[in-house]
């Protein structure tokens, strides 16, 4: 036994000096995505929504022979670079600025200019690569999570603020799309993982990773130079972490030895189709998102039943009993249960909404439930808290129950909304259940019901 025991030892050291397993343990090193509010169904979502908006606003190239080449470089990146997969599409828009945008789950734009400046399809590759990482990463929802901690909460509720896109309610924070956007404008330790990311999965499709640092150097250095307007875009939403070329150089050791000699056409006939398309105007910029829309003034139903029998409904991580003539409707992780006459337009008049926040760290209940009430506050109208948070248990949790109260969607009324939010390790879950205030009396006991109900896996 000991023999053995020794000789696997020996052997494992082998494998572990080897350059294979060198790579490998280094490819252990390779960025992650950081914590996010977001699920990374969301930034899909996010990311759909987006597209449809930078298509009314750029105009997308119909060349079949430029985006097949585009796509092929994209798609070999994915498939043999082993990206995480997500929807990934890759479009060329004409903009004489260098640059390339992809948006968080996915969509990519390659603008005309960039593909004017390459002197070659490692190049293309490298900034495509770059951007792709940036998706897998999610740095744009990450830095969305970052900067807007309090009012996401309440955000990605839903249901609470109605049925608005998702793309409408972040406009709501400030949060667009542009050139200044927070979900596109990178941090600097952003630029370097994506660079990393990007040169390594770049070394593993074939192609050299210097080139795409050599590039980005270029960028730079004009940025300095005769034409900054063309680089401005690119180089302020990805600032350089400077010494570009030394951080890949210094990583060469650990990526796929190549030969770096991937092609997937001909660069040169691709550029002279870029210099003949014709030029397109640009389509009018409509307005941009609306903001909250306002409540529907809906007259007041005479009669909303609630049955005594009620039904046992599981979501995802928890259970609930529920009145059995009360439906139930999931909108990504938001649950609503009310009864048909409760809602209102995507509103809920009468019931019950169940959601949760991923928070990537250890709950701190009280002080979360405070920023989620903030956030609650700037979607709803006139929010106030009636009574302070009282501690409570539920499904064997620590909880905390706070009564507020906004404008009811039912024409000059206010709303009882009762907030309970409960800690389950690194997520905040919260259940809110609303009634007008002068049936809220009346409503109080169902409610209290549900809640003792609900349990936790
Ligand atoms: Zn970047």
């Amino acid at each position: 036994m000991k023999n053995r025991r020794f000789f696997l030892a020996l052997a494992l050291l082998a494998t572990l000096a080897s350059p294979a397993a060198l790579a490998q343990a280094k490819r252990r090193n390779l960025p992650r995505p950081g914590w996010n509010m977001f699920s990374k169904e969301q930034d899909i979502e996010l990311g759909r929504e987006y597209a449809k908006q930078v298509e009314r606003q750029f105009v997308v190239v119909q060349n079949r022979e430029l985006t097949d080449y585009v796509n092929r470089i994209g798609m070999r990146l994915v498939e043999k670079g082993g990206l995480e997969k997500y929807p990934f599409s890759f479009k060329v828009v004409q903009e004489d600025s260098i640059n390339a945008f992809a948006l968080p789950g996915g969509p990519m734009y390659v603008h005309t200019g960039l593909l004017r400046a390459v002197e070659n399809e490692a190049q293309l590759a490298g900034v495509l690569a770059h951007e792709l990482s940036h998706v897998v990463l999610r740095h744009g929802t990450n830095q969305a999570s970052k900067a807007q901690f309090a009012q996401l909460g309440a955000l990605l509720a839903g249901a609470v603020i109605g049925t608005g896109s998702i793309t409408g309610q972040l406009a709501q924070l400030g949060i667009g799309l542009g050139a200044n956007s927070v979900l596109l404008k990178y941090s600097r330790n952003a630029e370097s993982q994506a660079d990393l990311l990007g040169a390594y999965t770049m070394a593993k499709a074939g192609y050299n990773p210097i080139e795409m640092a050599r590039f980005f150097e270029r960028l730079e250095a004009e940025r300095k130079g005769k034409t900054p307007k063309l680089v401005e875009i690119f180089t302020a939403s990805h600032p350089s972490p400077g010494n570009r070329v030394k951080a890949i150089e210094g990583q060469l050791p650990y990526m796929p030895r190549g030969p770096y000699n991937a092609s997937e056409g001909d660069l040169k006939r691709v550029q002279a189709i870029v210099a003949k398309l014709p030029k397109m105007a640009k389509p009018a910029q409509p307005g941009q998102g609306s903001a909250t829309a306002p409540l529907p003034n809906a007259s007041k139903p005479e009669r909303v039943p609630v049955s005594r029998n009620t039904r046992l409904y599981r979501g995802d991580g928890f259970a609930i009993q529920y009145p059995d003539n009360w439906r139930v409707s999931r909108s990504q992780r938001s649950v609503t249960i009310a009864p048909a006459e409760g809602l209102v337009q995507g509103h809920v008049g009468y019931g019950v909404i169940i959601n949760r926040a991923t928070l990537q760290r250890a709950v701190n209940l009280e002080q979360d439930t405070q920023s989620l009430i903030n956030g609650l506050a700037q979607q709803n109208s006139n929010l106030r808290t009636v009574e302070q948070p009282q501690r409570i248990t539920v499904g064997n949790r620590r909880a905390l129950v706070t009564k507020l109260s906004s404008d009811s969607p039912y024409a000059g009324m206010r709303e009882i909304d009762v907030l309970v939010t409960v800690g389950l390790d690194n997520e905040l879950a919260y259940v809110i259940c609303v009634a007008p205030l002068p049936d809220y009396p009346s409503f109080e006991p169902i409610f209290q019901l549900m809640i003792r109900s609900i349990s936790f896996e």
